[in-house]
This record gives structure tokens, C-alpha cells and sequence, in this order.
């Protein structure tokens, strides 16, 4: 049996062991570690709302008033108003009738699937799926079917191969790919699904806060609210807090409230958390020009960069430069590390072999400066 020691060494050899790394501050788009300032081209703060001086009074004033803790589940104790208007105004948001705050984006994902799917049912996900939701369908003891990335063709064959063959369907992707920044054919893909007793589940984790109406994400975008039974996502990423939540039907958050084990068993969040999530919300209506101004950015910069013949994918605030191997993706971010800007390797087993990549994930704190900054420094390591 492989040892923990004979994994480490071979991470190790392979160029793919991991490390933490205990930064000291972070604030308005940088990042200090052992007492040097970088860029921080790794965060998903894409609106800056982490450090916002609306969210921080919030936050603070809840912890004031009724604790850092919330005492216990939600279904116990841990219940308050304060949760229940975060989840009506993300219901709003949405565009659903109603909406169940869990306590992050990864346990609503394997809260979610756990609890609609079992053995005898079928998950059928974008190959390029995030690991919560492989989790959320292992978990369940469903057979996981992997359509190709943003293959509707692939995923209509996979409809109609697991047809009848299942007690429950369910389809799930994601809006805004993490890792290559590109968006699925939302309405191709529900299109594809209108003629099958499905469900369809999107995670809209990059994309909540950034697009569609109000920043409402790319189901509100490409006009599908009504086809999709499940958006889910988080508050931690463009809304600059913490949580998860999924916005369905009212009958489906009742049935979640009773079934999904990740929301029944943990302790609710914190007050500071969830008022500080409320608002972002209020940040997100009140600013638009933040998402608009981020949005241009980054096409900017990704501009610059195919200017520059370098590979990059997708159309989004998320900018991978492929770079092919990961002992290469290392040298490149530590190169760029040593210029200031801390942009990290993407390596298997996050993305395939051969596709490694450096994540430049552009945010409002960001200015053009900053990128201008970037691309030289860029310019210096490509070649080297
Ligand atoms: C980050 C992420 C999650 C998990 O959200 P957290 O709130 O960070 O736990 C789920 N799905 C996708 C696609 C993500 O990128």
C-alpha cells in the first residue's frame, strides 16, 4: 500500500506537491507575505468587496450585537432573522421563489446533490465539473456520467443512452468555468434537456455578482431563471464574504431543509458573516459600475496578452495563460513572484496533464497601472 511518505515524495518528483502560504495582510488588491507587498492575481475577490469599508461596518456591528457565533444549527438554536433575510433577498436576486443559505459553497454542492440523487439515479456533469460537485455525487451513490466540456451534442447522446434506465436524472454544470474562464451554452443546454424528465442544477460560483441583471449571474444573462430548477453558489467569491446557497422552488428548500445532511448538521453562520454577505448585497445594487469597470479590464488585459501571441482561454475576469507543463507553470510564477505579482501554477490533478496554466484573476482593485505592471513583468519571463 502506498504510504503518506512514498505520495508526498512522488508530488514531490512530479513538480505537484502543494504548500501553504500564511500571507500577513491582505488589502485593496494586494497581498503581503513575510513582510513583501504583491499583486494578488490568485484572490476571487473580482468586485474587492473582502475589505470593504460597507461590509466591515456591517459585519461589526452584527458581531456587536449579537456575537461571533451563531450557537448552533440552524434547526436547533442557530436560526435568526438576519439568515432568513439574506436568503430572501438572494431569492430576489435570483429571481426564485425562495432560496436556503448553506454554510459554503462546497456543502451546498454535496449538501444539493446527496440529497436528490442515490443509487439508482444518474448525474451527468461537464466534465470540467468542480470537486464539490464530484463529491456531492459520490456521495450520493449515483452513477456520474461526464459530458465533454461545454458539449451539448455529447450531452443530448448521454440523455437519450440513460434514458429510462434511472429512478432520478439530474444535469449539472457550472456557468462560469473556475479554471478556464469560459461560460457553458446555458440555453443550448436546457434546450437540450426540455424533452427528458431531468434536473438541472448550475453552480454559478464566478459568476454571481459579475453579470446579468443586478450582477444576478449568467442564468438571469442568457434568460434561462425558469428552465433551471437549481442555481446555487457562494458568497465568497465576487460578493466578498462567505456561505453557499441554492434558490429553488420553496417546496425544493423545504425538502433540502429536511434531507440535505451538510445543512442539517453543521452550525449555522456566524452573524458577522451573514451581515456582512447582506451587504455585499447591497454593494452589488448600489455599484454597478464595479462590475462593469472590472469586466472591461479584463478584457483588456487578455487583449494584451493575445497580442503577445500567448495562449489564454475563455472570455471572462478569469485569464489562464496556458503554459503546458507544470515544472514550466512553476517557473513562470515563481519568475513572476520574484517581480512582485503573485500569480500561482494550476497543475493536474486540478486541470489535465499538458494544460497546465498560470490563473491571472483580474478585480476591481486592480488598475490599469497594476496590469500595465503586469505585462511587463510577462514580458520579461516568457521567453526566459
Ligand atoms: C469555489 C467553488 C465552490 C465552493 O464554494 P465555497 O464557498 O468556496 O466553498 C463551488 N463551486 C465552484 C465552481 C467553485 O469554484
Amino acid at each position: 500500500m502506498e504510504t503518506v511518505g512514498t505520495f508526498l515524495s512522488q508530488r514531490r518528483t512530479q513538480g505537484l506537491l502543494r504548500s501553504l502560504h500564511p500571507s500577513t495582510q491582505r488589502c485593496r488588491g494586494r497581498i503581503q507575505y513575510q513582510d513583501r507587498w504583491y499583486l494578488d492575481l490568485s484572490s476571487n475577490d473580482y468586485l474587492g468587496l473582502a475589505d470593504d469599508a460597507h461590509l466591515k461596518q456591517a459585519s461589526t456591528a452584527a458581531i456587536e450585537q449579537y456575537g461571533t457565533g451563531s450557537g448552533a444549527a440552524r434547526l436547533l438554536s442557530g436560526d435568526s432573522a438576519l439568515i432568513h433575510e439574506l436568503e430572501t433577498r438572494t431569492a430576489v436576486l435570483k429571481g426564485k421563489p425562495a432560496a436556503l443559505v448553506f454554510n459554503s459553497g462546497y456543502q451546498a454542492n454535496v449538501g444539493i446533490i446527496s440529497a436528490l440523487c442515490a443509487r439508482g439515479d444518474a448525474v451527468l456533469c461537464d466534465r470540467l465539473s468542480h470537486a464539490s460537485i464530484l463529491d456531492g455525487v459520490a456521495l450520493s451513490g449515483a452513477r456520474l456520467f461526464r459530458f465533454r466540456h461545454n458539449d451539448v451534442e455529447h450531452l443530448e447522446s448521454l440523455l437519450v443512452k440513460t434514458a429510462g434506465r434511472f429512478r432520478r436524472r439530474l444535469v449539472v454544470t457550472e456557468s462560469l468555468f473556475s479554471m478556464d474562464g469560459d461560460m457553458a451554452p446555458l440555453p443550448a443546454l436546457v434546450a437540450a434537456t426540455q424533452s427528458h424528465e431531468v434536473m438541472v442544477l448550475v453552480d454559478e460560483a464566478h459568476a454571481t455578482g459579475l453579470y446579468g441583471p443586478g450582477g444576478s449571474g449568467l442564468v438571469a444573462e442568457q434568460g434561462v431563471t425558469e428552465q433551471v430548477d437549481l442555481v446555487m453558489g457562494t458568497y465568497s467569491k465576487g460578493l466578498g464574504g462567505f456561505g453557499g446557497y441554492v434558490a429553488c422552488a420553496q417546496e425544493m428548500k423545504d425538502y433540502f431543509v429536511n434531507s440535505a445532511r451538510s445543512f442539517i448538521y453543521s452550525t449555522a453562520l456566524p452573524p458577522g458573516v451573514v451581515a456582512g454577505n447582506l451587504a455585499a448585497l447591497d454593494v452589488l445594487a448600489q455599484q454597478p459600475e464595479r462590475r462593469m469597470e472590472l469586466l472591461i479590464r479584463a478584457a483588456w488585459l487578455r487583449e494584451k496578452l493575445t497580442q503577445r501571441g500567448l495562449t489564454t482561454r475563455g472570455n471572462s475576469q478569469i485569464i489562464p495563460w496556458m503554459v503546458g507543463r507544470a515544472a514550466l507553470a512553476c517557473q513562470r510564477s515563481e519568475q513572476l513572484q520574484s517581480r512582485g505579482f503573485w500569480v500561482l501554477p494550476v497543475r493536474p490533478p486540478t486541470v489535465p496533464a499538458g494544460q497546465a496554466r498560470l490563473r491571472l484573476s483580474v478585480t476591481c482593485a486592480h488598475t490599469r497601472e497594476d496590469l500595465e505592471g503586469l505585462l511587463a513583468a510577462i514580458d520579461e519571463v516568457r521567453d526566459v
